[in-house]
């Protein structure tokens, strides 16, 4: 049996959750959390870490060079470096409006890159 701890990160609480795990790796005693999330949060961390991803795209013809995106949800923690290569790779032009969908189903995740704002033209479209 291990103790080990944890800072929840899934709101700005921020509980330290305690848990055991067995000497497979299986989680017998969670404590500390503020919430059922807490719980929720440890085991996919441990199983599956996803994160949403937030970042910038380069956009041609509007008054920035660079337009804020984020991941439609979240996505595998270990899959972030290549998502952040597709982001990297690709241009888009303006106009754009919010939640325009930038490149969809990026790295065969089932998850789209969209726009967190719009974005006008130089001309104003
Ligand atoms: S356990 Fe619940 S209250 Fe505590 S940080 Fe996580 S989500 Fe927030």
């Amino acid at each position: 049996m291990e103790k080990k701890d944890m800072v929840c990160i899934v709101c700005p609480m921020s509980c330290k959750v305690t848990f055991d795990l067995d000497e497979n790796g299986g989680i017998t005693k969670v404590e500390g959390h503020s919430c059922p999330r807490g719980e929720n949060y440890v085991r996919k961390e441990l199983t599956n870490p996803t994160r949403m991803l937030t970042s910038t795209i380069k956009i041609e013809g509007a008054f920035y060079d660079r337009l804020p995106v984020i991941t439609s949800s979240d996505i595998p923690k270990s899959k972030l470096f290549d998502v952040m290569k597709e982001i990297n790779k690709t241009v888009v032009k303006a106009p754009v409006k919010a939640k325009d969908v930038l490149i969809a189903d990026v790295c065969g995740l089932g998850v789209n890159i969209i726009a967190s704002r719009s974005m006008q033209a130089v001309d104003g479209k």
